[in-house]
């Protein structure tokens, strides 16, 4: 069967290899493009936000080039991401292509569905369950080590001396954990890569800002839907923290799982039942952000996003209170590249305008 998936950053090199590894054909989605947004726009409803109408494009694309299934999450909650599949399912349909979208819910939602679904994976790609979860194991590695190789360039990038050679030398890692297909050789390209980007020619003195990004999951982890704001930034000298790795989910390897508990630094802001994606972990996060010294944090918002709007609703109370700047990013299908830089080029010197500032009544303190 040819089977394809959303692409969600450069996690899609773990995917590609479970699909081939569990006896199926794998449909690499491409990155998203002008073509795959104005396919998505065309066939979304107008008022769809930009993960749904990119992810329409993609799957277009996906179908095009052959796939015939196309694996993806569901989801409960306020927010309509858990219908995404449904309703993409209707649109493919309509207009006559034969793909269809299969989601995996929530396992603690739907335990039996989750297992049902991945029982008919297996079998129609016709390995054995001990093959299964060998693949499982060797895909979940690659994707710790695909984080962990991203993580340390976002670290190092406002430190180079050339530009562009973090993001090249990313590009080399990432390309040997994709040929790597045990435990031993995804380790071995893991370490090479963090090997190769601590040999970059660098400026130790530097002592960069830094910006965390929150936002909605789709937006924050596709960098062709942020325009690329992790490696523009720290090419502005700025060094990023994310706030969602796919890996991070069971590891504590991010400021953000540190600590532990976002809920409960957003509840002073938001006592509420849950407000649907990621919006409080939005406000948790800026929290944690201001607490750890950061300063300054993004909010990448989909247009008509309800969950970021609330956040944006509250995050000007968390700001004061905290005293750490947030820029709030609107993404829909007319943002452009130069717009988005233009704004973070502004707020880039605003931070450095205040940490100068506070350095110098530090200084007049003493
Ligand atoms: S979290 Fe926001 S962008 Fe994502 S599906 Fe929900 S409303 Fe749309």
């Amino acid at each position: 069967m040819k089977i394809s998936f959303p692409r969600m950053g450069y996690s899609y090199i773990a995917l590609k290899w479970l699909v081939e590894n569990i006896g199926h054909e794998c449909i690499v989605p491409p990155e998203p493009s002008k073509r795959t947004l104005d396919l998505g726009v065309r066939y979304s409803p107008e008022f769809a936000c930009i993960p749904f109408k990119i992810l329409m494009g993609t799957y277009l694309e996906v179908a095009e080039m052959g796939a015939e299934v196309i694996l993806t999450s569901g989801g409960r909650g306020p927010c309509r991401a858990g219908y995404y599949w449904v309703m993409h399912n209707y649109i493919l349909e309509e207009i006559g292509i034969d793909a269809r979208v299969i989601a995996f819910e929530p396992p603690l939602d739907d335990l039996k569905g989750f297992f049902k679904t991945l029982r008919w994976i297996r079998k129609t790609g016709g390995i054995s369950v001990k093959e299964m979860l060998g693949v499982l194991k060797v895909t979940w590695e690659k994707l710790k080590a695909i984080d962990d190789v991203e993580m340390r360039s976002h670290e190092i990038r406002p430190l180079e001396i050339h530009r562009g050679d973090t993001t090249r030398t990313l590009w080399k890692g990432l390309e040997m954990l994709d040929q790597a297909n045990t435990l031993e050789e995804i380790e071995e390209a893991r370490r090479e890569g963090l090997k190769l980007l601590e040999s970059i020619p660098r400026d130790d003195s530097r002592d960069p800002l830094k910006i965390g990004i929150i936002g909605e999951i789709y937006v924050v982890l596709e960098p062709a839907a942020n325009h690329y704001i992790q490696i523009m930034l720290g090419e502005m000298g700025v060094q990023t923290d994310r706030s969602i790795y796919l890996s991070a989910y069971t590891r504590n390897n991010t400021i953000v799982n540190l600590e532990g508990d976002i809920f409960s630094m957003a509840r002073p802001y938001l006592n509420e039942a849950p407000i649907g994606g990621h919006g409080v972990n939005s406000i948790g996060e800026t929290v944690l952000y201001a607490q750890h010294g950061f300063d300054g944090v993004v909010q990448l918002a989909p247009f008509a996003c309800i969950p970021e709007i609330v956040a944006k609703g509250i995050l000007p109370s968390v700001s004061r209170d905290y005293g750490i700047p947030v820029l709030t990013l609107f993404i829909d299908e007319q943002t452009g590249k130069a717009g988005v830089q233009t704004r973070l080029e502004a707020f880039v010197d605003l931070l450095q305008r205040r940490r100068e500032q506070k350095a110098k009544m530090e200084r007049l303190v003493i």
